[in-house]
């Protein structure tokens, strides 16, 4: 961590303040996770090709991209793989990040995935990022990732963000019409499936046509994303999770798949 003992105590409150506020920020978000089949749904069907052309330019994520791989030069090459909190503590702390990572349990804890802040004269001299540990450790990784891509984006635009973006686990429908949302979660997808394991998952040259969509994902397609999930995390959906938590999961797994296929297809990346 950069943070000296003796400042620690303002940063805790200042991260104990953001989360009193999730609960307010989220309202929408929140009712969501509560049907989690609504969003698994709507996802599964739709063609991402079109819902990110609309939402993210070329050029910002070849930017965001090239941003990246001063972090990590075998970025979309090689998978970024689960780490330990120690390990992405190391990480943030290399790159003058603020790393927070403690379990937020509350009524609906399991909602909220994490949050970016960018610095903030007086408030912050540093990015702060959060993770909600009492996630799967897979999950924290990507949540990390995700918020790496809002730092990522930030440095590539020249823009800080701002104020607090919150990651709850059930708004990735509404990431779809977001930028900055979507540039961090195409970060997270990249990560998760460099190109050439990509391009093996969505080597499907048939249903490519002229005009590149991702739409249902194909049967073949899922298993393998599935395999490459529980290789990854040794997450496999089982029944040691609620339902609804495991539902939330499992449209995240789609989620970012259905982003990779569609990066894969529309940009060639
Ligand atoms: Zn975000």
């Amino acid at each position: 961590m950069t943070l000296k003992p003796e400042r620690s105590s303002a940063l805790d409150a200042l991260v104990e303040e953001i989360l009193g506020r999730a609960h307010k920020a989220g309202r929408k978000e929140l009712a969501a996770w509560r049907k989690p089949q609504r969003e698994l749904r709507e996802l599964a069907r739709l063609d991402y090709v079109r819902v990110m052309r609309r939402t993210v330019d070329y050029h910002t994520l070849r930017a965001i991209i090239r941003e990246t791989r001063k972090i990590w030069p075998e970025f979309n090459r090689e998978v970024f793989r689960p780490k330990s909190l120690n390990q992405l503590a190391a990480i943030s702390s290399d790159l003058r990040i603020h790393l927070q990572a403690t379990p937020y349990r509350g009524p609906e804890g399991m909602a909220l995935r994490g949050f970016y802040m960018d610095k903030a004269p007086k408030v912050l001299k540093h990015p702060l990022i959060y993770l909600n540990t009492a996630h799967d450790r897979g999950a924290v990784s990507m949540t990390f990732m995700h918020e790496m891509g809002h730092h990522v984006t930030a440095k590539a635009t020249g823009r800080a963000s701002d104020g607090v973006h919150y990651f709850f686990d059930a708004a990735h429908r509404s990431h779809l019409g977001e930028p900055l949302e979507l540039a961090a979660d195409v970060i997270a997808s990249l990560a998760a499936y460099p190109e050439p394991i990509a391009r093996r998952i969505f080597a499907m040259p048939w249903d490519w046509g002229l005009v590149a969509r991702a739409d249902q994902l194909p049967d073949k397609a899922f298993a393998q994303i599935r395999k490459h999930v529980r290789e990854l995390t040794g997450f496999d959906f089982g029944a040691s999770l609620p339902t609804g938590q495991t539902l939330n999961y499992l449209t995240g797994m789609i989620h970012y798949a259905k982003l990779r296929w569609a990066l894969l297809a529309e940009y060639e990346l």
